[in-house]
């Protein structure tokens, strides 16, 4: 199937879709723990606003899917780590089917490949490293460069955007979150277990929060938003309200 894309890294950025508010453009951060719906949340935000959606997760899952097909170890940072990453060109393009930016490793739209529980087994170890930060970070940066950006990871509002306009920190009750992702890798047809998805949402919080480079951590100026008893429409228009407040001052 043809599709139109347009370079979500250039100038062109968010100008794609119109910024329906007419108000100013603002730059905003969503970080939080693992499976407590960053991503559903800023999707349908960036939707409602016009906004690019920068899932900086999928970057780190893209490092993460290279480090394992090419057999580079990431235990400690190596000189093979920085080649390869060297060699990786990320980027986004916009999908106009979707009304969403697909993710590119080196012109390839990456996608299930990179939910695996494999991937997401492993992705914390490789997050910790800071020649792989650095590199995602640099580039995260570039993208936001223009405005009109919602992206969602750990530590966009601490590291990436300190001055976003706007910051939420994202949590859940744990055995919340470990339901909703099973249900999510139910319907993909992936054969995990709660326990497992239990296990691996427990364990990436821990080593995203207690790693030394840009934990996973709330930014002092985020507001909180816990996810455990809302239903994601209304997760939606809490931001969404909170967006429009920063677009109007
Ligand atoms: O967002 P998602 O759960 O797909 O992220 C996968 C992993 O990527 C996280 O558990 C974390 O280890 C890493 N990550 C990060 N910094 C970000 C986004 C994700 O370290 N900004």
């Amino acid at each position: 199937m043809k599709q139109t894309t347009t370079p979500a890294n250039t100038a062109k950025i968010g100008n794609f879709s119109p910024n329906i508010l007419g108000n100013k453009r603002i730059n905003i951060a969503i970080d939080g723990h693992a499976g407590c719906g960053k991503s559903t949340t800023a999707k349908q935000l960036a939707r409602r606003l016009g906004y690019v959606y920068i899932d900086t997760g999928a970057m780190y899952r893209i490092v993460t899917w290279v480090f394992l097909r090419d057999g580079i170890p990431f235990d400690q940072e190596n000189p093979q780590m920085l080649e390869s990453l060297k060699a990786m060109e990320i980027d986004f393009v916009h999908n106009m089917e979707k009304g969403l930016c697909d993710i590119r490793l080196n012109g390839v739209v990456m996608d299930q490949e990179i939910r695996t529980p494999e991937i997401s087994a492993n992705v914390s170890p490789v997050s910790i490293h800071k020649a792989v930060r650095e590199a995602m970070v640099e580039k995260q940066q570039q993208i936001a460069a223009n405005k009109g950006v919602v992206m969602d990871g750990r530590d966009i509002g601490t590291v990436v955007l300190p001055h976003a306009e706007l910051k939420v920190f994202m949590t859940a009750d744990v055995a919340v979150r470990a339901k909703r992702r099973l249900a999510e890798m139910e319907k993909k047809g992936l054969a995990v277990s709660y326990e497992e998805v239990l296990f691996n949402l427990k364990e990436r919080d821990r080593i995203d929060s207690t790693r030394a480079e840009s934990p996973l951590k709330q930014a002092d100026d985020a507001i909180v938003l816990d996810t455990t008893h809302l239903h994601i429409d209304d997760q939606v228009e809490k931001v969404l309200e909170w967006a429009k407040e920063k677009m109007s001052n």
